[in-house]
């Protein structure tokens, strides 16, 4: 049973990979920011609150965040594992995620974290055009991901949960790497 976190800073082709590797293993795709994105563009109460944290680079508020996760794990397509893509993103998430496991009878098998130099990360995040993804709230972000985020990867190793790949390369090759590692790692 595949159940995977994919780590690693904004830019680094997390959300790509993550989107082929779950087609591939037939995972359910959960992305907080996607999740997130929808509510703003529903104007819902939940999508109003975030809104102004994520055009400042800034991280919603854990429970906002987290009942969204909560929601979004007990549907049906998760029956056969997920990936959760951009979420933990701070030591309280993933405590909390650990605790809401438990209390589903689910737990982690990986937290994969694609490693990307940073000048690459800037000029593909610019390449993006996305709405928050101008230089000073790319820096936040960036800077957000050091402070509150980066910390989770030895989080992950303490739990021996860790899988490292270098995701600088062409996306084909990553995903290449990325689901031969998955399937060594679940022999
Ligand atoms: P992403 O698409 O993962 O880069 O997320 C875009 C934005 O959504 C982030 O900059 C945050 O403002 C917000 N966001 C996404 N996931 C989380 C999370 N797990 N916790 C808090 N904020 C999040």
């Amino acid at each position: 049973m595949a159940r995977l976190i994919f780590l690693g800073p904004p830019g680094a082709g997390k959300g790509t990979q993550a989107v082929v590797v779950a087609t591939q293993l037939q995972l359910a795709h959960i992305s907080t920011g996607d999740l997130l994105r929808a509510a703003v563009a529903q104007q819902s109460a939940l999508g109003l609150e975030a809104q102004g944290y994520m055009s400042r680079g800034e991280l919603v508020p854990d429970s906002l965040v987290l009942g969204l996760v909560r929601d979004r794990l007990q549907q049906p397509d998760t029956a056969n594992g997920w990936i959760l893509d951009g979420f933990p993103r701070n030591r309280s998430q993933a405590e909390s995620l650990n605790a809401l496991l438990a209390e589903i009878g689910q737990r982690i098998e990986q937290a994969v974290n694609l490693d990307v130099p940073d000048e690459v990360i800037v000029e593909r995040m610019l390449a993006r055009g996305r709405a928050d993804d101008n230089e000073s709230v790319i820096r936040r972000r960036l800077e957000v991901y050091r402070e509150q985020t980066a910390p989770l990867i030895d989080f992950f190793r303490d739990r021996q949960q860790l899988l490292e790949i270098d995701g600088n390369a062409a996306v084909e090759l990553v995903t290449e790497r990325l689901v031969n590692a998955l399937q060594v790692a679940a022999v």
